[in-house]
């Protein structure tokens, strides 16, 4: 596996793999691996012939200083799953590479980005746009596979592709669980034995909703009810938001019903986890 830090390298790598006719895959992250990259760096690997993941801690979109620092990295335990699952490079830019002196531009995401992760984490999606835009003209991959566990992140990052003409297909992954069906996530490293126990009433409660809005169309306030006193009625958690959204518009839907998406955002003391489900 190849380590390149560099975006000219990166760029020279690619435009030879390409003239040589290979396609590429390419797995944006920010390290930390878990077996959900790891479903996504696969999924890469079967589907072209030359794999890229990156790692960047990407300091525009943490609206929080705090959780920029405590975000885990580990990039030794990373390059062993990495070339595990035989990705062919990994690009490791460092700040200064990706945001050098005089960075001044960036990408405004559109209105799909301004409600639930958007309107609790200002910036955050203009931030994700600007350094997926980058990594994508970076890395010049035929696709670019994202988590279905970050839905709306999705969501955003197709509209951004499809506006700007960026000749890249999307693909997306479903989300990778636990045993007990907690969504696997670089932040559960900083959960407690405890709140790792109680994070799994999550999915639990989401599957719930699910049910219930497949068996009749259950209005949107019953759900959010259902989820936040789920929540805390078994953990210590604080339900930051609970919303039914339409899985294509992501506007907000009055009854959960096919087609809609229920996304939620939890705190366990200073840790932030998202899950979603569609119907
Ligand atoms: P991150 O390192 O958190 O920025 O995530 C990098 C990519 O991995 C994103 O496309 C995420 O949606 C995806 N991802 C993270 N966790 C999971 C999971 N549990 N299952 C599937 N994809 C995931």
């Amino acid at each position: 596996m190849r380590i390149i830090h560099s975006i000219p390298e990166m760029q020279e790598w690619s435009s030879d793999e390409r003239s040589s006719g290979n396609s590429i895959g390419f797995v944006p992250t920010m390290g930390a691996l878990h077996q959900g990259h790891a479903e996504l760096f696969a999924q890469s690997v079967s589907e072209n012939r030359k794999t890229v993941v990156s790692i960047f801690v990407n300091t525009l979109q943490f609206n929080s200083v705090s959780d920029l620092e405590s975000y885990p990295r580990q990039l030794e335990q990373d390059q062993v799953i990495a070339e595990l699952q035989k990705v062919d490079v990994l690009f490791i830019p460092d700040k200064d590479e990706m945001y050098p002196d005089g960075f001044a531009s960036s990408i405004t995401a559109g209105p799909i980005a301004q409600h639930m992760e958007g309107l609790h984490r200002p910036g955050h999606f203009d931030g994700v746009a600007t350094v997926v835009v980058k990594l994508l003209n970076a890395v010049n991959p035929n696709v670019a596979y994202f988590g279905l566990k970050d839905f709306q992140q999705l969501a955003v990052i197709r509209s951004v592709v499809r506006d700007l003409n960026i000749k890249c297909e999307i693909k997306a992954v479903p989300t990778v669980r636990n045993s007990s069906g907690l969504a696997l996530s670089s932040r559960n490293s900083r959960l407690s034995p405890e709140q790792l126990e109680q994070a799994q009433i999550i999915h639990a409660l989401l599957l719930e909703m699910a049910q219930m809005a497949r068996i009749a169309n259950t209005s949107s306030f019953a759900l959010k009810d259902h989820f936040t006193d789920g929540m805390m009625s078994t953990s210590a958690a604080r339900v930051e938001y609970v919303e039914v959204v339409d899985s294509h518009t992501l506007l907000p839907a009055t009854t959960a019903q096919d087609g809609t998406t229920i996304c939620v955002a939890v705190w366990f003391d200073d840790v932030r986890l998202i899950d979603n489900i569609s119907i």
